[in-house]
């Protein structure tokens, strides 16, 4: 879920579905839009020589695209064993009830409404089906149930809608809150400079090869938009619609609802913070 669709200096890759690192695959979802990018990016992970594989966000409910995402693995002489969601937002998750009735997994998430199975999903939560180590990272802020993937053995990060590959993220308010999606890239970022991550594997776009350079521009994003959005109010600019008119004039105004939730959470924080 994009607030804004590309930003000047930022890549501008295509998304394929295929291969990404020695460990992960893309099967990208037909669902582009103004708000999801490209499509989905639906991610099969398994070690090389393993069997088994773990799918990150099946995507939308579309049985061709669930299928597809099934003889994907059985190509690569997997079965799918397990089934994970970044958040709850329907674009990752709503086929994840169908897939698992495809593959026969469990659902794991952090929101226990979206679990099949009674695993749930959360900080310090390692998994290491087939032999894989993927560490959970939770990153709230796009929303309350975000979460990230940790793959050491690729130097590579799933973010789902944390990190998009193009454009920049929601702060979904009230669920998500700015202050924690700052917290969140920070963990992020302390993973590409402290754990060597060098890849994104995002939920939409293309995957992005300098994880800390691509997180410090997010950081400086949020926080010239914030400093935008404390210009406005303090010029009398004091409803979010009229925030979004004045800030977010530059964005195409398909994107502007979505920009509008931004804005609630950046009010929030700058009023938390007693700067407005
Ligand atoms: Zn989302």
């Amino acid at each position: 879920m994009t607030e804004a669709a590309a930003l000047p200096g930022q890549p501008r890759g295509e998304v394929l579905s295929g291969p990404a690192t020695t460990r992960t695959v893309n099967v990208l979802a037909p669902n582009p839009s103004a708000m999801t990018l490209d499509g989905t990016n639906t991610w099969i992970v398994a070690e090389p020589d393993s069997d088994l594989a773990v799918v990150i966000d099946p995507g939308p409910l579309d049985d061709a695209h669930l299928r597809n995402v099934v003889a994907t693995a059985e190509r690569m002489g997997k079965r799918v064993a397990l089934t994970l969601l970044t958040h709850g937002h329907p674009d990752h998750a709503e086929g994840a009830a169908r897939f698992a009735e495809l593959t026969r997994t469990h659902v794991r998430a952090l929101d226990p409404a979206l679990r099949l199975g009674d695993e749930g999903l959360g900080a310090g939560d390692v998994i290491t089906t087939g032999g894989l180590e993927m560490w959970v990272v939770p990153t709230p802020g796009h929303t309350a149930d975000s979460l990230c993937f940790h793959l050491p053995a690729d130097r590579a990060v799933l973010t789902g809608d944390t990190v998009l590959g193009r454009g920049t993220t929601v702060v979904a308010h009230p669920d998500g809150r700015l202050g924690d999606y700052l917290d969140s890239l920070r963990r992020l970022r302390s993973l590409a400079v402290d754990d060597g991550v060098h890849t994104v594997l995002p939920g939409h776009g293309p995957v992005l090869d300098d994880a800390q350079g691509a997180i410090e521009f997010y950081l400086a994003h949020r926080a010239h938009r914030l400093a935008q959005v404390e210009t406005a109010v303090e010029n009398g600019h004091t409803t979010a619609a009229d925030v979004v008119a004045r800030v977010y004039a530059d964005v195409d105004r398909s994107l502007w609802p979505a920009a509008e939730l931004s804005v609630r959470a950046q009010l929030e924080y700058l009023s938390e913070h007693g700067l407005i």
